[in-house]
């Protein structure tokens, strides 16, 4: 905990590749910012998965593995290599652990609620890994990208009308390459 706070980022577009970037810096080797159980709870909640009690050490391999899964699946569909059979199953794998059809739950008067078939981590694991094997397989396998900065080596989806997007975001890494152009024009000036 604490460095690892306020380091995740959205930018992605969609769940699964905000999963990746939960491995930062990856050009340097990476740098985990799931340290604990805890840290993939809070990030499952910060990523829209408000039902997300407790996590435990299971639910955080799950994570990585199929955290490492998506970026080897998604990377080999995007550059038109065949996927790996192994990285297909490790999906597969977590986005079977759970049935992810809701129940319809009512109580003695009849009052009809909606409960997650399975615990709330697995749910919402599952959840991720069916937004990979969607990106694998649709529109938006062609559109995955990683950020143009060289020590950034985060990922998203361009959903620019141009596709032309070339940073994870204009704030952290946009302008400082804007930045970096002028200052080398300046110098070549002088
Ligand atoms: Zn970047």
């Amino acid at each position: 905990m604490g460095d690892c706070v306020g380091d995740w980022v959205w930018d992605g577009g969609r769940s699964s590749v905000d999963l990746l970037n939960t491995l930062r810096d990856r050009v340097r080797g990476g740098r985990e910012t799931l340290h604990t159980p805890d840290d993939l709870a809070r990030w499952l909640r910060e990523a829209g998965f408000t039902q997300i009690g407790a996590a435990g050490p299971a639910d955080l391999a799950a994570a990585r593995r199929l955290r490492g899964a998506i970026d080897s699946a998604v990377f080999a569909a995007a550059e038109g290599r065949p996927v790996p059979d192994a990285a297909a199953q490790a999906i597969n794998e977590v986005a079977g652990a759970v049935p992810l059809a809701p129940r319809l739950a009512l109580d003695a008067a009849g009052r009809p609620s909606r409960v997650p078939s399975g615990p709330a981590v697995a749910t919402a694991l599952a959840q991720v890994a069916v937004d990979a094997i969607d990106l694998v397989t649709g529109a938006e396998t062609g559109r995955l990208r990683v950020c143009a900065a060289d020590d950034c080596g985060l990922r998203f989806v361009d959903r620019s009308p141009a596709r032309n997007r070339q940073w994870c975001s204009m704030r952290r890494c946009g302008n400082r390459a804007k930045a970096g152009r002028h200052y080398a024009r300046g110098r070549a000036r002088s």
